[in-house]
Protein backbone atom coordinates (compact mmCIF):
# COMPACT_ATOMS: atom_id res chain seq x y z
CA UNK A 1 0.00 0.00 0.00
CA UNK A 2 1.68 3.59 -1.28
CA UNK A 3 -0.86 5.69 -0.11
CA UNK A 4 -0.22 7.53 -3.70
CA UNK A 5 -3.21 7.31 -6.05
CA UNK A 6 -2.75 6.75 -9.70
CA UNK A 7 -4.72 8.38 -12.58
CA UNK A 8 -4.69 8.44 -16.03
CA UNK A 9 -5.58 10.46 -19.53
CA UNK A 10 -5.31 11.14 -22.83
CA UNK A 11 -3.91 14.85 -22.89
CA UNK A 12 -2.43 16.37 -19.88
CA UNK A 13 -2.31 20.44 -19.50
CA UNK A 14 -0.39 21.78 -16.64
CA UNK A 15 -1.37 25.36 -15.65
CA UNK A 16 -5.03 26.99 -16.12
CA UNK A 17 -4.22 30.37 -17.31
CA UNK A 18 -5.27 31.51 -20.89
CA UNK A 19 -2.70 28.94 -22.81
CA UNK A 20 -4.22 26.00 -20.40
CA UNK A 21 -7.40 26.72 -21.14
CA UNK A 22 -7.32 27.62 -24.48
CA UNK A 23 -5.21 24.36 -25.09
CA UNK A 24 -7.99 21.91 -23.20
CA UNK A 25 -11.41 23.81 -24.85
CA UNK A 26 -9.38 23.39 -28.16
CA UNK A 27 -8.52 19.77 -27.84
CA UNK A 28 -12.19 18.57 -26.30
CA UNK A 29 -14.09 18.18 -29.80
CA UNK A 30 -11.36 15.24 -30.25
CA UNK A 31 -13.52 13.32 -26.99
CA UNK A 32 -10.13 12.51 -25.67
CA UNK A 33 -9.83 12.87 -21.72
CA UNK A 34 -8.13 15.37 -20.68
CA UNK A 35 -7.08 16.69 -17.17
CA UNK A 36 -5.95 20.41 -16.57
CA UNK A 37 -3.43 20.54 -13.25
CA UNK A 38 -2.72 23.78 -11.64
CA UNK A 39 -1.92 24.81 -8.45
CA UNK A 40 -4.21 27.90 -7.77
CA UNK A 41 -7.94 27.39 -6.06
CA UNK A 42 -9.08 28.19 -9.38
CA UNK A 43 -8.37 28.36 -13.40
CA UNK A 44 -7.59 31.84 -14.92
CA UNK A 45 -3.81 32.09 -14.59
CA UNK A 46 -1.86 35.81 -13.50
CA UNK A 47 -3.99 37.86 -15.17
CA UNK A 48 -7.34 36.65 -14.31
CA UNK A 49 -6.14 35.49 -10.56
CA UNK A 50 -9.13 35.23 -8.48
CA UNK A 51 -9.92 35.87 -4.72
CA UNK A 52 -11.91 37.77 -2.16
CA UNK A 53 -10.65 41.16 -3.30
CA UNK A 54 -11.14 40.32 -7.01
CA UNK A 55 -13.75 41.12 -9.84
CA UNK A 56 -13.63 38.51 -12.11
CA UNK A 57 -13.57 40.08 -16.23
CA UNK A 58 -15.67 39.10 -18.51
CA UNK A 59 -13.68 36.96 -20.61
CA UNK A 60 -12.07 35.06 -17.38
CA UNK A 61 -15.72 33.60 -16.88
CA UNK A 62 -16.16 33.11 -20.27
CA UNK A 63 -13.21 30.58 -20.25
CA UNK A 64 -13.84 28.85 -17.33
CA UNK A 65 -17.52 28.52 -18.50
CA UNK A 66 -16.31 27.00 -21.79
CA UNK A 67 -14.27 24.19 -19.77
CA UNK A 68 -17.00 23.38 -17.66
CA UNK A 69 -19.24 22.86 -20.42
CA UNK A 70 -16.53 20.12 -21.66
CA UNK A 71 -17.75 16.52 -19.69
CA UNK A 72 -14.41 15.40 -20.95
CA UNK A 73 -12.22 18.19 -19.34
CA UNK A 74 -11.22 17.61 -15.37
CA UNK A 75 -9.96 20.66 -14.06
CA UNK A 76 -7.62 19.76 -10.74
CA UNK A 77 -7.25 22.91 -9.03
CA UNK A 78 -5.22 23.56 -5.97
CA UNK A 79 -2.89 21.18 -7.54
CA UNK A 80 1.26 21.00 -8.15
CA UNK A 81 3.10 19.40 -10.04
CA UNK A 82 5.98 18.14 -8.15
CA UNK A 83 8.38 15.84 -9.64
CA UNK A 84 8.36 12.70 -12.57
CA UNK A 85 7.05 9.52 -11.27
CA UNK A 86 7.95 7.52 -14.17
CA UNK A 87 8.79 7.93 -18.34
CA UNK A 88 5.18 9.86 -19.50
CA UNK A 89 3.90 9.84 -15.68
CA UNK A 90 4.19 12.96 -13.17
CA UNK A 91 3.40 13.43 -9.57
CA UNK A 92 0.89 15.41 -8.15
CA UNK A 93 0.22 16.84 -5.02
CA UNK A 94 -2.38 18.62 -3.74
CA UNK A 95 -4.68 19.08 -0.12
CA UNK A 96 -5.49 15.58 0.18
CA UNK A 97 -2.39 13.33 -0.77
CA UNK A 98 -0.50 12.52 -3.55
CA UNK A 99 -1.54 11.47 -7.24
CA UNK A 100 0.80 9.50 -9.89
CA UNK A 101 -0.79 10.63 -13.24
CA UNK A 102 -0.10 8.84 -16.98
CA UNK A 103 -0.05 11.15 -19.89
CA UNK A 104 -0.24 10.08 -23.44
CA UNK A 105 0.56 13.80 -24.76
CA UNK A 106 1.33 16.78 -22.13
CA UNK A 107 0.74 20.39 -23.03
CA UNK A 108 3.02 22.59 -20.58
CA UNK A 109 1.56 26.00 -20.12
CA UNK A 110 3.33 27.13 -16.31
CA UNK A 111 3.73 30.44 -17.48
CA UNK A 112 5.78 33.21 -16.24
CA UNK A 113 7.14 34.73 -12.67
CA UNK A 114 8.10 38.25 -11.72
CA UNK A 115 11.81 39.32 -12.27
CA UNK A 116 12.79 40.72 -8.99
CA UNK A 117 16.47 42.39 -8.64
CA UNK A 118 18.11 43.76 -6.12
CA UNK A 119 18.88 47.08 -4.59
CA UNK A 120 19.46 48.72 -1.31
CA UNK A 121 16.34 48.45 0.80
CA UNK A 122 14.56 45.61 -1.25
CA UNK A 123 14.24 42.85 1.58
CA UNK A 124 12.03 45.69 4.18
CA UNK A 125 9.07 44.38 4.67
CA UNK A 126 6.69 46.38 2.08
CA UNK A 127 8.51 45.41 -0.96
CA UNK A 128 7.26 43.23 -2.71
CA UNK A 129 6.84 42.42 -6.71
CA UNK A 130 4.60 44.69 -8.91
CA UNK A 131 2.60 41.17 -9.68
CA UNK A 132 3.16 40.34 -5.87
CA UNK A 133 1.14 43.18 -4.94
CA UNK A 134 -1.57 42.41 -7.47
CA UNK A 135 -1.88 38.63 -5.97
CA UNK A 136 -2.04 40.32 -2.42
CA UNK A 137 -5.01 42.26 -3.53
CA UNK A 138 -6.76 39.91 -5.36
CA UNK A 139 -6.37 37.68 -2.04
CA UNK A 140 -7.75 40.23 0.04
CA UNK A 141 -5.24 41.92 1.64
CA UNK A 142 -6.37 45.74 2.93
CA UNK A 143 -4.51 48.40 0.99
CA UNK A 144 -7.32 51.31 1.67
CA UNK A 145 -5.54 54.34 2.50
CA UNK A 146 -1.56 53.08 1.75
CA UNK A 147 0.59 55.36 0.00
CA UNK A 148 2.26 53.04 -2.35
CA UNK A 149 5.17 53.45 -5.36
CA UNK A 150 5.38 50.93 -8.12
CA UNK A 151 8.75 50.55 -9.85
CA UNK A 152 10.26 49.03 -12.04
CA UNK A 153 9.76 48.24 -16.15
CA UNK A 154 6.82 47.37 -18.69
CA UNK A 155 3.09 47.39 -18.60
CA UNK A 156 2.46 44.99 -15.25
CA UNK A 157 3.10 48.14 -13.46
CA UNK A 158 0.19 50.11 -14.50
CA UNK A 159 -1.74 46.78 -14.23
CA UNK A 160 -0.81 46.48 -10.70
CA UNK A 161 -1.10 50.29 -10.09
CA UNK A 162 -4.68 50.32 -11.68
CA UNK A 163 -5.45 47.19 -9.25
CA UNK A 164 -4.42 48.93 -6.20
CA UNK A 165 -5.65 52.00 -6.49
CA UNK A 166 -9.15 50.12 -6.98
CA UNK A 167 -8.23 48.69 -4.04
CA UNK A 168 -8.38 52.05 -2.39
CA UNK A 169 -4.59 52.66 -2.53
CA UNK A 170 -2.82 55.92 -3.22
CA UNK A 171 -0.46 55.38 -5.97
CA UNK A 172 2.46 58.46 -5.99
CA UNK A 173 4.68 57.81 -8.47
CA UNK A 174 4.81 54.67 -11.51
CA UNK A 175 8.45 54.92 -12.32
CA UNK A 176 9.64 53.73 -15.44
CA UNK A 177 13.37 52.92 -16.53
CA UNK A 178 12.48 52.91 -20.20
CA UNK A 179 13.20 56.00 -21.78
CA UNK A 180 10.19 58.45 -22.92
CA UNK A 181 11.02 58.24 -26.45
CA UNK A 182 10.69 54.33 -25.89
CA UNK A 183 7.60 54.33 -24.26
CA UNK A 184 6.36 56.56 -27.23
CA UNK A 185 7.02 54.75 -30.18
CA UNK A 186 5.55 51.62 -28.12
CA UNK A 187 2.52 53.22 -27.54
CA UNK A 188 2.15 54.81 -31.34
CA UNK A 189 2.85 51.16 -32.40
CA UNK A 190 -0.21 50.13 -30.80
CA UNK A 191 -2.49 51.06 -33.60
CA UNK A 192 -1.75 47.85 -35.04
CA UNK A 193 -3.23 46.08 -32.09
CA UNK A 194 -6.33 48.36 -31.11
CA UNK A 195 -7.66 45.97 -28.14
CA UNK A 196 -4.26 46.68 -26.32
CA UNK A 197 -4.61 50.62 -27.30
CA UNK A 198 -7.60 51.01 -25.67
CA UNK A 199 -6.67 49.14 -22.71
CA UNK A 200 -3.60 51.35 -22.50
CA UNK A 201 -5.79 54.25 -22.05
CA UNK A 202 -7.95 52.76 -19.36
CA UNK A 203 -4.51 52.39 -17.89
CA UNK A 204 -2.90 55.89 -18.62
CA UNK A 205 -1.57 57.31 -15.28
CA UNK A 206 -0.40 60.71 -13.80
CA UNK A 207 1.82 59.66 -11.70
CA UNK A 208 3.71 57.71 -14.19
CA UNK A 209 7.15 58.77 -14.93
CA UNK A 210 9.82 57.03 -18.03
CA UNK A 211 13.73 57.60 -17.55
CA UNK A 212 12.88 56.95 -14.25
CA UNK A 213 14.07 54.23 -11.69
CA UNK A 214 14.60 52.68 -8.05
CA UNK A 215 17.85 53.71 -5.74
CA UNK A 216 16.96 52.58 -2.28
CA UNK A 217 13.90 51.98 0.09
CA UNK A 218 14.57 53.30 3.42
CA UNK A 219 12.68 52.64 6.73
CA UNK A 220 13.58 51.01 10.68
CA UNK A 221 11.34 48.43 10.62
CA UNK A 222 9.32 48.24 7.46
CA UNK A 223 9.17 50.83 4.33
CA UNK A 224 8.95 54.65 5.01
CA UNK A 225 10.07 55.88 2.08
CA UNK A 226 11.68 55.14 -1.55
CA UNK A 227 14.69 57.11 -3.16
CA UNK A 228 13.99 57.61 -7.01
CA UNK A 229 16.13 58.76 -9.64
CA UNK A 230 15.10 60.89 -12.52
CA UNK A 231 16.08 63.32 -14.90
CA UNK A 232 19.52 63.14 -13.30
CA UNK A 233 17.70 63.72 -9.68
CA UNK A 234 17.50 61.67 -7.09
CA UNK A 235 14.08 62.39 -5.06
CA UNK A 236 12.58 60.57 -1.94
CA UNK A 237 9.05 60.09 -1.50
CA UNK A 238 7.28 59.07 1.74
CA UNK A 239 5.25 55.75 1.44
CA UNK A 240 3.99 52.66 3.01
CA UNK A 241 4.70 50.37 0.31
CA UNK A 242 6.97 49.91 -2.75
CA UNK A 243 5.91 47.36 -5.40
CA UNK A 244 9.04 46.44 -7.81
CA UNK A 245 8.77 44.87 -11.53
CA UNK A 246 11.74 44.22 -13.98
CA UNK A 247 10.05 42.09 -16.73
CA UNK A 248 9.21 38.26 -16.33
CA UNK A 249 11.26 35.01 -16.41
CA UNK A 250 9.45 32.17 -18.10
CA UNK A 251 8.55 29.11 -15.98
CA UNK A 252 10.42 26.75 -17.56
CA UNK A 253 11.22 24.27 -14.33
CA UNK A 254 8.91 21.01 -15.55
CA UNK A 255 9.82 21.38 -19.30
CA UNK A 256 13.73 21.33 -18.69
CA UNK A 257 12.96 18.38 -15.92
CA UNK A 258 11.09 16.41 -18.58
CA UNK A 259 14.13 17.38 -20.95
CA UNK A 260 12.75 19.94 -23.57
CA UNK A 261 14.99 22.49 -24.85
CA UNK A 262 15.71 25.84 -24.26
CA UNK A 263 16.06 28.76 -27.05
CA UNK A 264 16.86 32.45 -26.16
CA UNK A 265 14.20 34.76 -26.48
CA UNK A 266 15.90 38.23 -25.30
CA UNK A 267 17.42 40.09 -22.56
CA UNK A 268 19.48 37.40 -21.87
CA UNK A 269 16.03 35.42 -20.89
CA UNK A 270 15.99 31.80 -21.80
CA UNK A 271 11.94 29.73 -23.08
CA UNK A 272 11.10 26.50 -23.69
CA UNK A 273 11.69 25.98 -27.38
CA UNK A 274 8.67 25.34 -29.78
CA UNK A 275 8.77 24.29 -33.29
CA UNK A 276 5.29 26.20 -35.46
CA UNK A 277 2.81 23.41 -34.08
CA UNK A 278 3.77 24.23 -30.49
CA UNK A 279 5.87 20.86 -30.25
CA UNK A 280 9.11 21.33 -27.55
CA UNK A 281 12.33 19.11 -28.56
CA UNK A 282 10.35 16.30 -26.47
CA UNK A 283 8.01 14.04 -28.58
CA UNK A 284 4.57 14.56 -27.25
CA UNK A 285 5.08 17.11 -25.21
CA UNK A 286 3.82 20.32 -26.00
CA UNK A 287 4.23 24.06 -24.44
CA UNK A 288 2.47 27.60 -25.20
CA UNK A 289 1.62 30.91 -23.51
CA UNK A 290 4.69 32.50 -21.51
CA UNK A 291 6.75 29.73 -20.74
CA UNK A 292 8.12 30.17 -24.29
CA UNK A 293 8.74 33.92 -23.60
CA UNK A 294 5.93 36.36 -22.73
CA UNK A 295 4.22 38.63 -24.46
CA UNK A 296 0.73 38.82 -23.09
CA UNK A 297 -2.45 36.89 -22.75
CA UNK A 298 -4.04 37.21 -26.36
CA UNK A 299 -0.58 35.52 -27.47
CA UNK A 300 -0.82 32.70 -25.04
CA UNK A 301 -4.63 32.21 -25.81
CA UNK A 302 -3.82 31.84 -29.85
CA UNK A 303 -0.63 29.21 -28.84
CA UNK A 304 -2.27 27.50 -26.31
CA UNK A 305 -5.07 26.57 -29.06
CA UNK A 306 -2.85 25.54 -31.40
CA UNK A 307 -1.37 23.55 -29.09
CA UNK A 308 -4.11 21.78 -28.32
CA UNK A 309 -5.27 21.30 -31.66
CA UNK A 310 -2.17 19.69 -32.59
CA UNK A 311 -1.80 17.97 -29.67
CA UNK A 312 -5.16 15.63 -30.49
CA UNK A 313 -3.82 15.78 -34.31
CA UNK A 314 -6.21 18.63 -35.60
CA UNK A 315 -3.20 19.89 -37.66
CA UNK A 316 -5.39 22.19 -39.82
CA UNK A 317 -7.31 23.91 -36.91
CA UNK A 318 -3.51 24.57 -35.79
CA UNK A 319 -2.72 25.71 -39.20
CA UNK A 320 -5.65 28.34 -39.14
CA UNK A 321 -4.21 30.18 -36.54
CA UNK A 322 -0.80 30.81 -37.74
CA UNK A 323 -1.39 33.93 -38.77
CA UNK A 324 -3.33 35.52 -35.55
CA UNK A 325 0.11 34.04 -33.67
CA UNK A 326 2.63 35.80 -35.99
CA UNK A 327 0.34 39.27 -35.04
CA UNK A 328 0.65 38.53 -31.33
CA UNK A 329 4.19 37.62 -31.97
CA UNK A 330 4.93 40.55 -33.61
CA UNK A 331 3.41 42.85 -30.41
CA UNK A 332 5.70 40.80 -27.84
CA UNK A 333 8.85 41.90 -30.04
CA UNK A 334 7.75 45.44 -29.32
CA UNK A 335 6.83 44.61 -26.03
CA UNK A 336 10.60 43.37 -25.76
CA UNK A 337 12.56 45.90 -27.46
CA UNK A 338 10.49 49.12 -25.64
CA UNK A 339 11.46 47.60 -22.16
CA UNK A 340 14.57 46.58 -22.76
CA UNK A 341 16.15 46.68 -19.26
CA UNK A 342 18.96 49.51 -19.27
CA UNK A 343 22.26 49.03 -17.89
CA UNK A 344 21.95 51.48 -15.10
CA UNK A 345 19.75 48.39 -13.76
CA UNK A 346 22.67 46.39 -13.22
CA UNK A 347 24.39 48.91 -11.04
CA UNK A 348 21.61 49.19 -8.53
CA UNK A 349 22.76 46.65 -5.85
CA UNK A 350 25.32 48.45 -3.28
CA UNK A 351 28.34 46.16 -2.20
CA UNK A 352 26.32 45.08 1.31
CA UNK A 353 23.16 44.37 -0.71
CA UNK A 354 21.82 41.41 -0.16
CA UNK A 355 21.52 38.80 -3.62
CA UNK A 356 20.36 35.75 -2.07
CA UNK A 357 18.10 36.68 0.89
CA UNK A 358 17.60 33.26 1.87
CA UNK A 359 21.36 32.55 2.90
CA UNK A 360 22.36 36.72 3.60
CA UNK A 361 24.89 36.65 0.59
CA UNK A 362 25.61 40.31 -0.16
CA UNK A 363 26.28 41.27 -4.00
CA UNK A 364 30.33 41.85 -2.72
CA UNK A 365 30.07 37.78 -2.34
CA UNK A 366 29.41 37.35 -5.67
CA UNK A 367 31.76 39.59 -7.60
CA UNK A 368 34.69 37.53 -7.98
CA UNK A 369 32.62 34.15 -8.45
CA UNK A 370 32.97 32.54 -11.90
CA UNK A 371 29.82 31.19 -12.28
CA UNK A 372 26.47 29.85 -10.65
CA UNK A 373 28.41 26.71 -9.57
CA UNK A 374 30.96 28.77 -7.81
CA UNK A 375 28.48 30.99 -5.99
CA UNK A 376 26.01 27.68 -5.06
CA UNK A 377 29.33 26.09 -3.32
CA UNK A 378 32.01 28.87 -2.10
CA UNK A 379 28.99 31.29 -0.99
CA UNK A 380 25.67 29.19 -0.73
CA UNK A 381 23.84 31.75 -3.10
CA UNK A 382 20.42 29.82 -4.23
CA UNK A 383 21.28 27.14 -1.32
CA UNK A 384 17.85 27.82 0.42
CA UNK A 385 14.41 27.75 0.77
CA UNK A 386 13.86 29.17 -2.88
CA UNK A 387 16.69 27.60 -4.25
CA UNK A 388 17.73 29.89 -6.15
CA UNK A 389 14.34 30.54 -7.72
CA UNK A 390 14.71 34.41 -7.30
CA UNK A 391 18.59 34.91 -6.87
CA UNK A 392 19.01 32.80 -9.63
CA UNK A 393 17.46 34.83 -11.90
CA UNK A 394 18.83 37.91 -10.65
CA UNK A 395 22.39 36.81 -10.98
CA UNK A 396 21.75 35.54 -14.74
CA UNK A 397 20.95 39.06 -15.36
CA UNK A 398 23.35 40.65 -13.05
CA UNK A 399 26.58 38.94 -13.89
CA UNK A 400 25.07 36.70 -16.99
CA UNK A 401 25.56 33.43 -15.20
CA UNK A 402 23.66 30.12 -16.57
CA UNK A 403 20.73 29.88 -13.92
CA UNK A 404 20.57 27.09 -11.91
CA UNK A 405 19.59 23.55 -13.57
CA UNK A 406 16.07 22.45 -11.78
CA UNK A 407 16.11 19.27 -9.57
CA UNK A 408 12.81 17.22 -7.94
CA UNK A 409 11.09 18.02 -6.35
CA UNK A 410 10.20 21.28 -8.40
CA UNK A 411 8.29 22.75 -5.18
CA UNK A 412 8.48 21.30 -1.30
CA UNK A 413 6.70 18.05 -0.96
CA UNK A 414 5.34 16.05 2.10
CA UNK A 415 7.90 13.25 3.27
CA UNK A 416 4.64 10.65 2.52
CA UNK A 417 4.49 11.49 -0.92
CA UNK A 418 8.16 10.94 -1.74
CA UNK A 419 8.11 7.79 0.44
CA UNK A 420 5.26 6.34 -1.13
CA UNK A 421 6.87 6.77 -4.76
CA UNK A 422 9.96 5.21 -3.49
CA UNK A 423 7.47 2.46 -2.29
CA UNK A 424 5.99 2.32 -5.53
CA UNK A 425 7.42 -0.26 -8.38
CA UNK A 426 9.61 1.46 -11.18
CA UNK A 427 10.25 4.86 -10.40
CA UNK A 428 12.09 6.64 -12.54
CA UNK A 429 14.33 7.80 -9.87
CA UNK A 430 14.13 6.81 -6.53
CA UNK A 431 16.68 9.95 -5.23
CA UNK A 432 13.70 12.67 -5.84
C1 LIG B 1 2.77 37.98 -11.16
C2 LIG B 1 2.20 38.27 -12.53
C3 LIG B 1 1.09 39.10 -12.67
C4 LIG B 1 0.57 39.40 -13.93
N1 LIG B 1 -0.49 40.25 -14.04
C5 LIG B 1 -0.96 40.58 -15.27
C6 LIG B 1 -2.03 41.51 -15.44
O1 LIG B 1 -2.59 42.02 -14.48
N2 LIG B 1 -2.43 41.83 -16.70
C7 LIG B 1 -1.84 41.27 -17.79
O2 LIG B 1 -2.22 41.60 -18.93
N3 LIG B 1 -0.83 40.39 -17.66
C8 LIG B 1 -0.38 40.04 -16.44
N4 LIG B 1 0.68 39.18 -16.33
C9 LIG B 1 1.22 38.59 -17.54
C10 LIG B 1 0.35 37.31 -17.70
O3 LIG B 1 0.97 36.29 -16.97
C11 LIG B 1 0.09 36.79 -19.06
O4 LIG B 1 -0.11 37.66 -20.06
C12 LIG B 1 -0.91 35.62 -19.08
O5 LIG B 1 -1.53 35.36 -17.85
C13 LIG B 1 -0.07 34.45 -19.49
O6 LIG B 1 -0.86 33.32 -19.57
P1 LIG B 1 -0.20 31.88 -19.42
O7 LIG B 1 -1.35 30.92 -19.56
O8 LIG B 1 0.95 31.73 -20.31
O9 LIG B 1 0.40 31.81 -17.95
P2 LIG B 1 -0.22 32.09 -16.52
O10 LIG B 1 -1.41 32.94 -16.58
O11 LIG B 1 0.93 32.50 -15.68
O12 LIG B 1 -0.69 30.63 -16.04
C14 LIG B 1 0.23 29.62 -15.67
C15 LIG B 1 -0.41 28.76 -14.60
O13 LIG B 1 0.37 27.59 -14.41
C16 LIG B 1 0.38 27.28 -13.04
N5 LIG B 1 1.56 26.44 -12.78
C17 LIG B 1 2.85 26.70 -13.08
N6 LIG B 1 3.64 25.67 -12.70
C18 LIG B 1 2.82 24.75 -12.13
C19 LIG B 1 3.05 23.47 -11.51
N7 LIG B 1 4.29 22.91 -11.40
N8 LIG B 1 1.97 22.80 -11.01
C20 LIG B 1 0.72 23.33 -11.12
N9 LIG B 1 0.45 24.54 -11.69
C21 LIG B 1 1.50 25.23 -12.19
C22 LIG B 1 0.44 28.66 -12.38
O14 LIG B 1 -0.02 28.66 -11.04
C23 LIG B 1 -0.48 29.48 -13.27
O15 LIG B 1 -1.82 29.50 -12.81
C24 LIG B 1 1.18 38.84 -15.08
C25 LIG B 1 2.30 38.00 -14.92
C26 LIG B 1 2.80 37.70 -13.67
C27 LIG B 1 4.00 36.78 -13.54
Amino acid sequence: MTGIATDSCDLLVVGAGPAGMAAAVAAAPSGASIVVIDDNPAPGGQIWRDGPGAALPPAARKWRDALAAHANIRVRSGTRIVAIAAPDELLLEDAGGATRMAWRKLILCTGARELLLPFPGWTLPGVTGAGGLQALVKAGMPVEGERIVIAGSGPLLLAAAATARAAGAKVLRIAEQASFAAVARFGASLARWPGKAAQAVTLADAGYRTSSRIVSVHGAAQVESVRLLQGGKEADIACDRVACGFGLTPNTQLGQLLGCALAPVGGGTQALSVDARQATSVHGIYAAGECTGFGGSERALVQGAIAGHAAVGNERAAKALESERTRWNAFAAQLHRAFALADAIRRMPQADTLVCRCEDVPFSALVGCTGWTDAKLHRRCGMGACQGRVCGDAAQFLFGWTPPAPRPPLSPVRIATLAGLVDTADPVDARQ
